[in-house]
């Protein structure tokens, strides 16, 4: 299995093997991989000749420095796991030194507000740290197709705007959320909750769909009213937001239209971990 450290080598490689008919798959990741990953490079696998997978705990989309540092890196399990479902699956672990080049920050982006709803709201920051690195790794990469988890759906409408936007070479492919058996969402993040809370966290999805049953007959603004509520009486949780949007703007989904898609978001706190989740309305 081959596992690059840096870029010179990982270009190299991709050069050396590229021929007219061959194809690239790209997973960008930041590591702790799961079975949510898993199903994204599988995906990839199925469409294309060669696909590659990032590890790379990308610090300048951290607002918060603790979230950084706790953050779980654990790359020889990593590289087992991808190896037992397809050891042909290259595996790009770069240094920080490598994709910043002594200049850890991040470059500004206009994704024509996007980036100021919802997550861009709450972490300052996060979607230009995104884009910075999404692009620098399609740049060294150079993927036909991307992959990214709807789990992160507002990341998804984002890498998608600015790739039209930039006019990049690659199609964005989103890949549906995979859930544990009790339906919280699967996430690195959750390999720090203590085995209780990972059991409380089910609530999570519990009340999203509860939530999509609820817009049926309710408008939007009523089922956020509701969702703050039901969170008022679980106190191990804070609640950092719900919003109802609409998928293509990102915007409160104020009226309810055939031809427009909602999408409930939320994002909560548990023992000082914080956990996002969606779920599509209509
Ligand atoms: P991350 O390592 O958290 O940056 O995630 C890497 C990619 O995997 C992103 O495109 C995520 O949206 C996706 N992903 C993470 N968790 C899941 C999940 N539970 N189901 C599907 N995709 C996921």
């Amino acid at each position: 299995m081959l596992v690059f450290n840096n870029q010179a080598d990982l270009k190299e490689h991709l050069k050396s093997v590229s021929t007219s008919q061959s194809t690239i798959g790209f997973v960008p990741t930041m590591g702790a991989l799961h079975k949510g990953h898993l199903s994204l490079i599988a995906q990839s696998i199925k469409e294309n000749t060669t696909t590659v997978v990032s590890i790379f705990v990308n610090p300048t989309q951290f607002n918060n420095p603790e979230d950084l540092e706790k953050y779980p890196r654990t790359l020889e399990a990593d590289i087992k796991i991808v190896k037992t479902l397809n050891p042909d699956v290259i595996i790009f672990h770069p240094s920080v030194e490598d994709i910043y080049n002594g200049n850890t920050k991040s470059e500004p982006f206009n994704f024509d507000g996007l980036e100021n709803q919802m997550e861009g709201k709450h972490r300052p920051g996060h979607f230009d740290g995104v884009g910075t690195i999404v692009k620098r790794l399609f740049e060294i990469v150079k993927p036909n197709k991307a992959y990214f988890g709807e789990k992160d759906f507002q990341q998804l409408q984002i890498v998608k705007k600015m790739t039209t936007k930039a006019n990049l070479p690659v199609t964005i492919i989103g890949c549906p959320i995979l859930r544990e058996e009790s339906g919280l969402a699967m996430s690195s993040r959750n390999e720090r909750l203590t085995k209780e809370a990972k059991k409380e966290a089910a609530i999570i999805y519990k009340i999203l769909l509860q939530a999509k049953e609820l817009f049926n007959s309710k408008s939007a603004k009523e089922v956020e009213n509701w969702v703050e509520t039901e969170f008022k009486k679980h106190t191990l949780f804070q609640l950092e937001y719900f919003e109802i949007v609409s998928e293509f703007d990102l915007l409160p989904y104020s009226e309810k239209t055939e031809s427009k898609k909602a999408r409930a978001f939320i994002a909560v706190f548990l023992n000082n971990i914080r956990l996002i989740d969606n779920i599509s309305l209509n």
